[in-house]
Order: C-alpha cells, then structure tokens, then sequence
C-alpha cells in the first residue's frame, strides 16, 4: 500500500536532511578509513532505512517501487557506499524472502532485517559462474536431515558483516542450467561456513565483499526459501529479486548524476579561465546540457517503470532498459564531471574522482550492461514470435 502524499514527502525530506548533514560531511573520511562509522549505522537503525522494502507486518517501512526509488535518488546524492550498507537488506538479500519465503521464514528473519539486527547477503555469483549465473556448481545434496553445501560464492556484498546468506545451489544435477537451483536460507554462524580474506575494490571504499566458501555445511530442509515446493525453482526467486533491484541501482545513479551536475555547475560557475567562469563557454555548457538531459530522461524511465511495477506489471524488460540506460548514464555523466572540474576533477580532495569511481560499478553488479542489452533484446524477439 502507498504512503499517503504528506508521510512520502516528510520521509523524503528526513533522508534528505540526514544526507546533506551527516552523511556528506563524513564522505572523505569513510573513503580514507574504509569504515562507516558505527553511530551513523545506528542512526540508519533509528530511521528505519534497513527495513524500507520490508513490509510493515514484519516491522519494515514497507514503501513501494516507487517510494523506494525516489528515496533511493536522496540517497544517491551522497557516497554510493552508504547506500550499500543498508543496500542488501532492502534489495537482494531480503526481497526474496519478501516474495517467496514461507510464513515461518518471514516471520523469523524479516523483522530482524528491517530493524538492522541481521544483515542479509545474497550469495549467487562464483568463480566460474558470473554473468552465465545459470551455470552455478555449488552443490547442496541432499540426504535424510537435510542438504549438504559445497562450493565457493564470489565477491558478495556485505558478506563479512551478514548474519544471514540466501545461497543459490544446484540441487539437481540431471538438470541444466538456471533449472535445477534452489535458494537456500542460511545462518552465517553455520558450522560449514568460512570467509575469503579482505578484497580491495576499485572504490566504494567502506562497503565490504568477500568469498564466502562452504565446505559441508549441513542446513535443515526448511532451509529452502519458500519450502520444499521451491526445490529447484530457486532461479525464478532469484529473477525476480533482480527485477526490483535493477530499478534500485537505476534510482541511485540517478540521485549520483544529480550530485555530479550540481557540483560540476556550482565549480563552473565559480572557477575563470580567460577572464570569464567557465560556466560561459558553451562547450561547457554543452556538457552541463546533455548531463542534465539525461539524469532527466533516466529519472523519467525509472519512475514510470516503477509505478508499472506497484500496478502488478510485470516489469523485467523494462527494468533491465533503465538499469541499461542509468548506470550508463551516470558513468558519462561522472566523466563529465572530472572534465569539468579539469585538474581539479583528478584530485582526491574534491571527491570527484572518488565518485568516478564509486559509480562505474553499477555497470556491471546486478547483471552486467551487456546483459542488459541481451535480456532486453531476448525479450523483445520473444515477444514478437
Ligand atoms: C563490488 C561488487 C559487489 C558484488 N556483489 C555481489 C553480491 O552481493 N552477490 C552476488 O551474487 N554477486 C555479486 N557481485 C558479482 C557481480 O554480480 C558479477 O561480477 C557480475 O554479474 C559479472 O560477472 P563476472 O564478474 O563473472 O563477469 P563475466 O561474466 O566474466 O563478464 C566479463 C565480461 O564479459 C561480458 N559478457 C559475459 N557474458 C556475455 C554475453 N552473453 N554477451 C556479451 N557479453 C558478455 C560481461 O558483460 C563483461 O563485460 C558483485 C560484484 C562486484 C564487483
């Protein structure tokens, strides 16, 4: 259910003041430490901002597509890694068990995820099996108590701090590909379970990823998320928890491209070359132009795709077109952005460089843009035959 006009937009207006106030300030700091401090986890805790996504009968905010994706843009307009913290629980690591998870399930987990006590990871990619996830060897065999788990997940967000892990492993062999998979829900403190060292990442220093490697790791049978009826139906939950998150990554990179444009106008409106702010060179202003058109124009896509989506629309094609478009969007416009700021933009002090960074990972978690542009394409023929 949506949240009435006035609740929306004071909601809107406290991320928006805890943004600008406590976060933006912290952004150098967090990226030179590669630390979130723990009183702004807690203040996060407070806010709800673990549990938007979840609904309100498991003690989340429960905010639909679009609520969440017009808070996602506010929070966009810090350092994407403060959104990662809080990412996986609202995204990825909670919305499966939100679509598909039995009663027991939700009931167990949810309130915890959205109060912050437990940080849920989603453990699909390995070292072999990446964009071709269909491919995935982790095993869970079964016996008479329950599954066994063996094999290794890769470069999975949060891992180090997730108390919960839904792991995505083939329990049939005899079936090829995405078929064959099941989801299972599994506690970090799992006998079976060990982490791969620190990975130093390109940016979005502060948010963490890790292997996570099983080695028989033993889960009860009412670890399948959604029950045994889920046995090897795994990838359909995996799918559609994509969907949902691919408009989520879309509305960051859209709050990002606004951050980047507005701190490329305000230094081109201040800095003078030639005895002039370069805010008057048209060459400039054809890059504030074009970053502006289409921040807009991924802003457009996302909330419309979004809303189809409350409307019960089944939205994949559309969904990967916008996280296509966004991700790519905010690239050009953070390339803008140092382009702007000339030497300056390549300075760690102005954080410029560091947003570069920071966002050229949308285009790739989450469903690279290549497979973007081949979902989008698949479907499209699919559709016409
Ligand atoms: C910081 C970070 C956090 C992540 N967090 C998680 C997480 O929490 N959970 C999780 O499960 N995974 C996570 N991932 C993994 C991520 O989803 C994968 O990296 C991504 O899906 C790409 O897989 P790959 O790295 O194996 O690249 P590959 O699949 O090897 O792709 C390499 C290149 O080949 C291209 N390519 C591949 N197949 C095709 C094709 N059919 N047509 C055209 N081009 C193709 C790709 O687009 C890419 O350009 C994370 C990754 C990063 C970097």
């Amino acid at each position: 259910m949506a949240l009435d006009a006035v609740t929306l937009s004071q909601l809107i207006d406290t991320v928006q003041r805890f943004v600008q106030k406590r976060l933006v300030p912290l952004e150098a700091q967090v990226a030179r430490e590669d630390r979130i401090p723990t009183e702004i986890i807690d203040e996060m805790k407070e806010m709800g901002m673990f549990g938007m996504t979840i609904p309100e009968a498991y003690g989340g905010l429960g905010l639909n597509t679009v609520e969440e994706c017009l808070v996602v843009m506010q929070l966009g307009e810090t350092s994407p890694v403060f959104r990662s913290v809080i990412g996986t629980n609202n995204g990825i690591g909670s919305q499966g068990l939100v679509m598909d998870g039995t009663e027991a399930q939700k009931q167990h987990y949810l309130p915890k995820m959205a109060s912050g006590e437990i940080v849920g990871a989603f453990a699909l990619t390995e070292p072999e099996a990446g964009s071709d996830a269909g491919s995935l060897t982790t095993s869970a065999v079964q016996t008479e108590q329950g599954f066994i788990l063996k094999g290794t997940k890769r470069i999975i967000t949060n891992a180090p701090s997730a108390q919960l892990f839904t792991v995505f492993a083939r329990t049939d062999s005899n079936l090829k590909g995405a078929r064959g998979v099941s989801a299972f829900l599994v506690d970090a403190d799992t006998p079976g379970i060990d982490l791969g060292p620190p990975v130093k990442k390109m940016g979005q220093q502060g948010a963490h990823v890790c292997d996570v490697i099983f080695t028989d790791c033993r889960v009860p049978e009412s670890a399948i998320l959604g029950g045994i009826e889920m046995l090897n139906k795994g990838f359909l939950t995996a799918m559609k928890t994509l969907d949902r998150g691919r408009l989520h990554i879309s509305a960051l990179s859209v709050g990002c491209a606004d951050r980047l444009i507005r701190d490329s106008l305000n230094y081109a409106m201040e800095r003078k070359q030639f005895g002039q702010a370069i805010a008057e060179f048209q060459l400039i202003q054809a890059m504030l132009a074009d970053s502006k058109t289409e921040s807009y124009a991924a802003r457009c896509m996302v909330l419309d795709a979004a809303k189809r989506r409350d409307e019960g629309e089944r939205v994949t094609t559309l969904a990967s077109c916008c996280k296509l478009f966004s991700t790519e969007m905010v690239g050009r416009v953070a390339d803008r952005a140092v382009q702007i700021h000339g030497g300056a933009g390549y300075m760690e002090e102005y954080g410029i460089e560091r947003f570069y960074r920071d966002v050229r990972l949308f285009r790739i978690y989450e469903g690279t843009s290549q497979i973007q542009q081949t979902l989008i394409a698949r479907n499209m023929i699919k559709d016409a035959s």
